[in-house]
C-alpha cells in the first residue's frame, strides 16, 4: 500500500477552520465589528441583508490595511496584533489569532476596499470559497469597508442549517448590542434592509445603554462604582422593580470585552438576593477591567466565557458593590424601611407601566368598576395566582380542567334548537342568571341547568367575532380618543415589524412613530379590555422563543392571545343583562363548549342528572 497522507489545501484546511469560527450571519458580525474596532475606528457602520444572509457590510474608518496587508490579513493565522505566544497575556485587542477573515473568505464571497490614511490610493480585493478573484487599487475612504457576499454560499449544508430570517436577524443584533455596548465611546450604526435599527453617536455609558435599550431604560439604572488594585468595577444595575419575567439584559465587560461567567453572574444574583419579585431577573451592564494576564481569555477563538485568576475575589468585590450601589439609591431594604411595601408581590409582579389613560370611548357592558379589586392589577406574566386570563389554566387549575373535559365529554351536546329554548326560559321570579363566585353564571336549561365559566366563555365570543370580522374582510379598528404610544427596544422592534402587517389584517391601526416606538390609532372592535402592551410582549416573548409560525398560524395565535387578554375576568361582577348578553353570544358561537385556548366554557346537566344526585 502506498502513502495515503496528505497536506489539505489551504482553502480546504480554512472551510474546515471556519466551522469553527463562522457558525451563522452574526458570527461575522461579531468578527468584523471587532476588527473595526481593534484598527481604532470612531465609526462603525453595520449594513445587513435579509438577516445577513445575501450580505454584511461594515464600514469602519479605522487605520485600514496597506496593499500588501490587505491580501495578508486573508491568510490563516495572520495578525497584526501579537508577535509572540507571551504577548497574548497581555492582549487588549478583541482579536488575535488571525483566523477570522481567511474563515469567513473560506465561506463566502468577500470584497474588501482599505486605505491607510497616510495613502492616497486603497486597494481593492475580491475572495471567493477563499481564492483571490482580483486585486486592484481604488479610491475609497480611508478605512476599510468590508462585504461578505452569500454566507456558505459553497456549503450548501450549512446554508440550509440556518433558522429564519428573524432568529438570524435577532442573533446578529445580539452580537451588534455587545459590540456597542462594550464601545460607548465609537459611533455605531446598524441597518438592516435599508431600514436603520441603531445609531448610537459615541456617548457615555448610559447614554449608550439607554440608546440601545430605549429611552425608558434611563430611570431604571442604578451605577455601580468601585476600584480596587485588583480590579475597577463600573456601570449600571437595573432597579429590581423594573426586573423583568424574560432574562434580557444581562451584560458583563472585561477589557471592553463581552464575556459570561456564571460565577459572576451568580454574584450579582446573590446581592439582589431579597430585593427581586419571584421568577425575576436582574438587569445589568458591568464592566470591569483589570490586567489582562490575569484573566484567560484563550478557551476557544469564539467563545465568550473566560476564566479569572483571582475569580473569588472577584466574585465579592462584584457582590458587595452591586449590594451597596442597591442600598445608596434606597432600594436596599438594609436602608430603606418602606421597602418591604414596595415589594409586596402584588405590586411587583407586573411589567411596571408609567402611568397612562387609556380611554375606550365605546361602551362597556362589563364594567371593571365593579369587578374585584384583584382585577386592575398588571397580569403577570407566569405567576399561577395572577388574574392574567391567560394564565389561568396553569398547573392546579388545568387538573381541574381535565376533569371539567372528562365531564364534559359524557355530557351530550346542546342541541340547536334548544338553545333557543334555554334562552327564552323565563323562571318565575325573573332571574334567569345567577352569577356564582364571580367567575361562573347559572342559568336554567329547559332540561336541567347551565353552568358557564364566563371568562372562558367570552374568549371564546371574542376569538370568533375576531377571526368572523378577518374572514368577512371588515376588520374597521376603533379609533382611540387617544393614541397609545409604547416604546421597545430596537431589537424588539425589528421584530414586532415583522407582525404589523398581520395586526393591521386583524383591526390595529398602528404606525412606528419613532426608532422605539409604536403609536396605536385604533384597536380592533370588541376588545375593550385589551391592554396593548401586554399583547405585545406576549407576542415579543413567543418570538423569542424563537417559535416560527406560518403567517396563518400567526394569525390564530394573535387572535388568540387578544382574545385571552381581552375577556372579561374571573372576578368581575355581571348583572343580568350582561350574563344573558354573554351566554346568548356564547351559544351563537361555532364551537361554543370551548374557550379561546381550548378550555370546556360550560357544563349542561342534564335533569335526569341532576336526580342522580338525589
Ligand atoms: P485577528 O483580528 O485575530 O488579528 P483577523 O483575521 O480578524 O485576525 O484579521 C487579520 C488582520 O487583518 C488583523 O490582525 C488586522 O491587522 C487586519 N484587519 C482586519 N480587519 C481590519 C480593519 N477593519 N481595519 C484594519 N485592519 C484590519
Ligand atoms: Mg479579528
Amino acid at each position: 500500500m502506498g502513502d495515503i497522507i496528505r497536506q489539505l489545501p489551504d482553502n480546504v484546511a480554512n472551510q474546515i477552520a471556519a466551522g469553527e469560527v463562522v457558525q451563522r450571519p452574526a458570527s461575522v458580525v461579531k468578527e468584523l465589528l471587532e476588527n473595526s474596532v481593534d484598527a481604532g475606528a470612531g465609526h462603525i457602520q453595520l449594513l445587513a441583508r435579509e438577516a445577513g444572509k445575501s450580505g454584511i457590510q461594515v464600514i469602519d474608518d479605522g487605520a485600514g490595511m496597506t496593499e500588501t496587508d490587505a491580501r495578508m490579513a486573508f491568510e490563516r493565522h495572520a495578525t497584526s496584533k501579537i508577535e509572540s505566544a507571551e504577548d497574548i497575556f497581555a492582549i487588549l485587542t478583541k482579536g488575535f489569532r488571525g483566523e477570522a477573515l481567511a474563515s469567513i473568505a473560506a465561506v463566502a464571497q468577500v470584497e474588501l476596499k482599505s486605505r491607510p490614511k497616510n495613502q492616497e490610493l486603497g486597494t481593492f480585493l475580491r475572495i471567493e470559497g477563499g481564492r483571490s478573484m482580483r486585486q486592484e487599487f481604488c479610491s475609497t475612504a480611508a478605512g476599510t469597508q468590508i462585504d461578505v457576499q452569500h454566507l456558505f454560499y459553497n456549503i450548501p449544508a450549512r446554508r440550509n442549517f440556518l433558522k429564519s430570517d428573524n432568529v438570524e436577524l435577532r442573533h446578529m443584533i445580539d452580537e451588534f448590542e455587545r459590540v456597542a455596548l462594550a464601545h460607548p465611546s465609537i459611533h455605531f450604526r446598524m441597518q438592516h434592509n435599508g431600514s436603520d435599527l441603531f445609531d448610537l453617536p459615541a456617548s457615555s455609558i448610559r447614554q449608550r445603554i439607554v440608546g440601545v435599550f430605549g429611552k425608558k431604560f434611563n430611570e431604571k439604572l442604578v451605577p455601580v462604582e468601585e476600584e480596587t488594585p485588583l480590579v475597577k468595577l463600573s456601570g449600571y444595575v437595573g432597579k429590581p422593580q423594573y426586573a423583568r419575567k424574560t432574562r434580557g439584559e444581562q451584560f458583563f465587560f472585561t477589557n471592553y470585552r463581552f464575556i459570561k461567567n456564571g460565577y459572576l453572574h451568580r454574584a450579582v444574583c446573590k446581592a439582589f438576593e431579597g430585593l427581586l419579585p419571584p421568577e425575576t431577573h436582574p438587569s445589568y451592564f458591568l464592566y470591569l477591567e483589570l490586567d489582562p494576564a490575569r484573566i484567560d481569555v484563550n478557551i476557544h477563538p469564539t467563545k465568550t466565557e473566560i476564566k479569572f485568576e483571582d475569580d473569588k475575589a472577584i466574585h465579592t468585590i462584584v457582590r458587595t458593590a452591586v449590594r451597596h450601589a442597591l442600598g445608596q439609591h434606597n432600594i436596599s431594604p438594609t436602608l430603606d424601611f418602606d421597602t418591604d411595601q414596595q415589594f409586596t408581590p402584588h405590586q411587583a409582579k407586573g411589567p411596571v407601566e408609567a402611568p397612562g389613560v387609556h380611554i375606550n370611548p365605546h361602551f362597556n357592558p362589563f364594567d371593571s368598576a365593579r369587578s374585584s379589586p384583584d382585577y386592575q392589577a398588571p397580569p403577570s406574566t407566569t405567576s399561577p395566582s395572577s388574574p392574567h386570563p391567560g394564565r389561568e389554566s396553569t398547573a392546579p387549575v388545568s387538573r381541574q380542567s381535565q376533569e371539567w373535559e372528562s365531564m364534559l365529554n359524557k355530557l351530550p351536546e346542546i342541541p340547536e334548537e334548544k338553545q333557543e329554548e334555554i334562552l327564552a326560559h323565563q323562571e318565575p321570579t325573573g332571574r334567569r342568571y345567577l352569577q356564582i363566585a364571580r367567575k361562573y353564571i347559572l342559568t336554567h336549561h329547559a332540561d336541567g341547568m347551565l353552568m358557564v365559566h364566563q371568562h372562558r366563555a367570552h374568549s371564546r365570543v371574542l376569538m370568533e367575532q375576531l377571526l368572523q370580522d378577518y374572514q368577512g374582510g371588515k376588520t374597521a379598528s376603533q379609533q382611540l380618543l387617544f393614541p397609545l404610544e409604547l416604546s421597545f427596544t430596537s431589537g424588539e422592534m425589528a421584530l414586532l415589524r415583522e407582525l404589523f402587517p398581520t395586526l393591521r389584517e386583524l383591526g390595529f391601526d398602528l404606525e412606528e412613530s419613532g426608532s422605539q416606538q409604536i403609536s396605536i390609532q385604533g384597536m380592533p372592535y370588541h376588545l375593550d379590555k385589551l391592554e396593548p402592551r401586554y399583547l405585545f410582549e406576549k407576542m415579543l416573548e413567543d418570538e423569542k422563543d424563537h417559535r416560527q409560525l406560518s403567517s396563518e398560524d400567526l394569525r390564530e395565535t394573535v387572535v388568540q392571545t387578544m382574545a385571552q387578554l381581552a375577556a372579561i375576568r374571573s372576578g368581575t361582577l355581571l348583572d343580568q343583562e350582561e350574563m344573558a348578553d354573554l351566554v346568548e353570544r356564547l351559544m351563537a358561537c361555532q364551537n361554543p363548549s370551548l374557550s379561546a385556548s381550548g378550555d370546556p366554557t360550560m357544563l349542561h346537566f342534564k335533569q335526569s342528572d341532576l336526580d342522580n344526585y338525589f
